[in-house]
């Protein structure tokens, strides 16, 4: 089987994640409650480090010192995946089945989260892109497979869906999987009993 995954709320917990890493802040800046800090708070699909250092400016107590705080947080991520998730990756390469993860948001940012997080040696293919996940579906080689998404957005699965023939949707719990089309939500750690 082919899996596509999601990382964002799918392995990942980026609520918490998001929430201690702006706590970073709180030292780095003069003043942490900054509009400028919080317009990246809201706005945080498209982060982008340097573009939020430069517009923090003189908030920032010391530009180089922000950068290296900021990338010895990402060098270690591993306690924001979801409970089981390296185990339920582990299982599905040692079966062999092909995973690929697909993943929205800042390239770069994007990259530090993931390989931070240390699941990229699960993967076959690791897609990052600040558009759409269907318009790069024809990148992946689906051939003839049966095609399984893992993700917790519901809207942006069933646009997935829709562009591969052979597709079943595994959706995971979270503030984005509420739907209409009455699609039922699991944990992540179900996914290894789902056919
Ligand atoms: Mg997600």
């Amino acid at each position: 089987m082919l899996y596509i995954f999601d990382f964002d709320y799918t392995l990942f917990d980026t609520a918490v994640f998001k929430q201690d890493y702006f706590k970073q802040f709180e030292d780095l800046a003069y003043d942490p409650n900054n509009l400028r800090l919080e317009h990246f708070k809201e706005n945080v699909i498209h982060y982008n480090i340097k573009e939020h250092l430069d517009l923090l400016g003189d908030n920032l107590k010391d530009h180089n010192k922000s950068v290296e705080t900021l990338n010895v947080f990402l060098s270690d991520l591993k306690r924001y995946l979801f409970p089981g998730a390296e185990e339920v990756l582990m299982k599905l390469k040692n079966e062999g089945h092909k995973l690929i993860l697909m993943s929205l948001g800042n390239l770069e940012f994007q990259k530090s989260k993931i390989l931070g997080s240390g699941i990229e040696k699960f993967f076959e293919q690791i897609i990052i892109t600040p558009g759409s996940k269907a318009l790069l579906l024809e990148k992946i080689n689906i051939g003839e497979e049966q095609v399984i998404i893992v993700n917790d957005n519901a809207q942006e699965s069933l646009e997935m869906m829709k562009l591969i023939d052979n597709a079943k949707l595994f959706l995971i719990e979270s503030r984005y999987s509420q739907n209409d089309e009455g699609i039922e939500t699991h944990d992540l750690q179900e996914l290894l009993s789902f056919k």
